[in-house]
């Protein structure tokens, strides 16, 4: 049995940094990353076989647990009919009615392999849509790695961004405006300058890649009274968020609190998929009907709408469409919170906490952040200590102070008490 140490070392030999996505090689809270092996329910097994209770879920689509009876039985279903064709399945049509059925935003979807994918071809056909070229998209909002998107804050307000990668000319981010998020008075000056060459805005309506940031209701409201008044699309990436806060998703959130509220287009992924490659960007029928092959915007796949993907989301969202599926994952996120929240009072440590449906963040800070530099002024050594506290103990949490975590359907009310009873200790770590 080979160690997590021996595997990271034969690892780096062969993968850059011995991952194929950073955030695995715990460059932020130092240490060695775990291998896992297996997982059941709301654990994961690492190389060693050591248990944890997994706060990831794989980045969000684990909403049932690991190992769900119903969707192992689906997936295995499909394999046996094949892999893949290359050609239009029913499933597919399953997949995007039950979809347009929970988010009456949209009218169609088109489906595809990854989040980035997702969100790339969005913008595309934001821009093809509304032949203009400029986006906005917020600090500290994740939407996948395409090149327009990879951007940081310019220097100045309402400024276009520079490359926050090496190998993205800033040709590519020139359109690309980056504004600070929940800041009211930046957007309008934005909208001012530039609404009538804006084809999008795009935003993570509760931002969970930079932890748990919730969008203002007067923030959103402004927002979408501006895109409709210059004609810019509201993009609403709910890759993170979608069928993970809330049945309808956060817009159904943000429809509850401001009346008539719905983006234009909307980008889903993690959960859509149940652990498999799958996302998918939908909206209005006018919209979408500008895609290949009815329209002049471009946008493929091979694996685009896979059948066994396609049978591992359809399963998932089956599930969570059960009566008191969402009331029961938020009461034990909502248990989880309230617990680490008092043991981190009783430690006497600052701590704020925030959660929606089944997914949540905490923060080591007196106030609960408003945008991406408020997150980073949050204790980051003490977040660190505290990370591998839990880890040691057994409570695998996302391995850096920027990133949201994740209950799942499979954790029980011992499982969360566990956790509470670990913080308890590792708080003072
Ligand atoms: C995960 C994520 C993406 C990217 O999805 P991938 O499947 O990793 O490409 C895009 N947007 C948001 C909000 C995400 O959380």
């Amino acid at each position: 049995m080979s160690t997590n140490a021996q595997l990271f070392e034969r690892a780096q030999r062969v993968i850059p940094g011995g991952v194929n996505s950073p955030v695995r090689a715990f460059r932020a809270v130092g240490g060695t990353p775990r291998f896992i092996s297996r997982a059941q329910g709301p654990y994961i097994f690492d190389a060693e076989g050591k248990r944890y209770i997994d706060y990831i879920g794989s980045w969000g689509p684990m909403i049932l647990g690991h190992g769900h009876p119903e969707v192992l039985d689906a997936v295995q279903k499909a394999a046996l009919e094949g892999f893949s064709f290359g050609a239009p399945t029913e499933r597919e049509i399953e997949l995007a009615e039950e979809i347009l059925k929970l988010v009456p935003s949209m009218e169609q979807v088109r489906l595809v392999s990854s989040g980035t994918e997702a969100a790339m071809s969005a913008i595309r056909l934001a821009r093809g849509a509304t032949g203009r070229h400029k986006l906005i998209k917020f600090e500290g909002c994740y939407h996948g790695h395409a090149d327009a998107l990879l951007v940081k804050a310019g220097s100045g307000l309402a400024t276009f961004g520079n490359p926050t990668s090496a190998g993205v000319p800033p040709e590519v981010v020139q359109h690309t405006l980056v504004l600070e998020y929940n800041n009211v008075a930046e957007l309008e000056e934005a909208f001012q300058r530039h609404g009538a060459d804006l084809a999008c805005v795009m935003i993570e309506p509760i931002a969970g890649n930079m932890n748990f940031v919730r969008a203002s209701i007067p923030f959103m409201t402004r927002l979408r009274e501006l895109c409709t008044q210059h004609g810019a699309l509201l993009v609403f990436d709910e890759v993170m968020t979608g069928f993970r806060v809330a049945l309808g998703s956060a817009q159904s959130l943000y429809a509850k609190a401001i009346p008539g509220f719905a983006p234009d287009m909307s980008v889903f992924g993690k959960v859509i998929g149940g652990g498999m490659p799958l996302a998918a960007f939908g909206g209005k029928r006018a919209v979408m009907e500008k895609l290949a092959p009815l329209g002049p915007v471009y946008q493929a796949g091979t694996l685009s709408g896979n059948p066994v993907a396609t049978a591992c989301g359809l399963a998932t969202l089956k599930q969570i469409q059960k009566p008191g599926f969402f009331e029961a994952l938020s009461a034990s996120t909502r248990t989880l919170v309230d617990g680490l929240n008092a043991a981190a009072k009783a430690a006497g440590v600052p701590f704020v906490v925030d959660c929606e449906g089944g997914m949540f963040g905490f923060f080591f800070g007196a106030a609960l952040p408003q945008n991406y530099p408020a997150v980073m002024a949050t204790d980051k050594e003490r977040f660190n200590r505290f990370f591998h506290a839990m880890l040691d103990r057994g409570v695998y949490l996302a391995p850096a102070l920027y990133e949201a975590g994740f209950v799942s359907a499979a954790h029980t009310a011992a499982d969360i008490a566990a956790t509470v009873e670990a913080a308890r200790e590792a708080f003072k770590a």
